[in-house]
């Protein structure tokens, strides 16, 4: 499929050319793949030649799945996983040893932040989070064992803007990569490759699968690190793959011993919810925009945060780096727990579960959910405050989802 076309007519048409003029790959149901001769089959292990040996490894379905992902994101390729969490960890373990550091944003999913604090703290890999609109405080974070910088290309739960032109320099400027998670946004909305990422991460059962049928994750090597630079070992035998340095190092070593892949079925359902992706990101955006207004306008929040409001500190950040959209997500403040939980009780329309990017509108109080396990203090640094809702809109007619919050909003006034 031709580059010229814009972006929705090639989220429908890419690769839509299968065995007997299927529109739709198959589902390669299958763990293993035969070969005629010992010969052909040594030589795909060997990789000098193409072809599928084992589902753990690759697929043919998963393949047509990274093959888009890779081209939607400007990427050289790209590796599907289990879940978001498996392609972070995947990602981010197979650029690090024992006694080196890591500089992330402090405003992270929470599966994130714990493995990053947590997990990787007790192997010997140290975290330091930053405030990612300080640009001098990421600077002083970096040090000669730092390897790599991890951002989320909007913050969650603070939906904060990080400056990623300004952080892709740093990392540059110290050889490391910079890694962002832009499950919040979608390539559809951010092209991340344009503002200096390397290596771009999804949790593809958000947005990129929209229906919440599939858990699912990937990494996207965006082609634009040099890898032979970087400025530590470990990579000396990938360097024959050029730019898929990263991309083998991850698939032969960390993707396969972990056993992380992605299910063909899986795949697939992610497959058919990128055709839409488009036109259902143009409808959360769009949905969510008119929400925070409503919610801004309303007596009763104390806050509403939302990036495309003009009221939001980054507002103009926001506007620069993503143009008129600015995601399904946003967060607003009642008086305390007792408040939040009235509210949530008092829905009709949005369901209240721990997810994103699902074509329907959730809600969620973060502090007694995802972040129960974290002291007030900790979840306060993190943005989680005990007031707290946080709602992905979806894509129901914006008229009943302002209904139903407005019907709960005055169930607890
Ligand atoms: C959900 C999410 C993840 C984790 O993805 P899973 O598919 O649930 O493992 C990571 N990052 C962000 C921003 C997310 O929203």
């Amino acid at each position: 499929m031709s580059d010229t076309y814009n972006l929705d007519t090639r989220l429908i048409h890419e690769n839509s050319d299968f065995e007997e003029g299927a529109v739709n790959k198959p589902i390669y149901q299958s763990t293993s793949f035969a070969y005629d001769t010992a010969e052909e089959l040594s030589q795909v292990f060997k990789q000098q030649a193409q072809g599928f040996t084992y589902t753990r490894i690759n697929n043919p379905t998963v393949a047509v799945f990274e093959e888009r992902m890779a081209k939607l994101e400007g990427g050289v390729g790209a590796i599907a996983c289990s879940s978001g969490m498996a392609a972070i960890a995947t990602a981010v373990l197979s650029l690090v040893e024992k006694g080196d550091q890591i500089v992330a944003g402090n405003s992270l999913f929470g599966g994130t932040y714990s493995l990053l604090q947590n997990d990787l703290a007790r192997w010997g890999i140290d975290t330091t989070f930053v405030d990612t609109s300080n640009l001098d405080s990421i600077r002083s974070a970096i040090n000669d064992k730092t390897r790599l910088i991890y951002l989320e290309s909007i913050g969650n739960p603070k939906l904060d803007i990080p400056d990623i032109k300004a952080v892709s320099e740093i990392a540059h400027n110290n050889s490391i990569p910079l890694v962002v998670d832009n499950t919040f946004l979608t390539p559809y909305i951010l092209q991340i490759k344009e503002w200096g990422a390397d290596i771009v991460i999804h949790s593809t059962s958000k947005y990129i699968n929209g229906s919440a049928n599939s858990i699912g994750g990937i990494i996207v090597d965006l082609g634009t690190f040099n890898w032979k630079k970087r400025n530590t070992s470990g990579f000396e035998d990938y360097y024959q793959f050029g730019p898929f340095a990263y991309l083998a190092k991850i698939r032969q070593d960390l993707f396969r011993n972990l056993g992380v892949c992605s299910s063909p079925y899986n795949a697939s359902m992610n497959i058919t919810g990128l055709e839409t992706l488009a036109v259902r990101m143009d409808k959360h955006c769009k949905n969510a925009l008119k929400l925070a207004e409503f919610l801004a306008e309303h007596s009763l929040p104390l806050r509403v945060n939302y990036p495309g409001l003009a009221s939001h500190s980054q507002h103009q950040l926001a506007r620069k780096q993503l143009g008129n959209q600015f995601g399904g997500v946003l967060t607003f403040e009642l008086e305390d727990q007792g408040q939040c939980f009235k509210f949530i009780n008092s829905l009709k329309l949005a369901r209240n579960l721990a997810n994103i990017g699902d074509i329907r509108t959730l809600v969620i109080h973060p502090a007694s959910t995802i972040y129960w396990r974290l002291d007030e203090d900790k979840q306060r640094e993190l943005g989680v405050t005990p007031g707290l809702i946080r709602v992905s809109i979806g894509i129901e007619n914006p008229d009943d989802i302002i209904k139903d919050v407005k019907q709960a909003l005055e169930a607890i006034s």
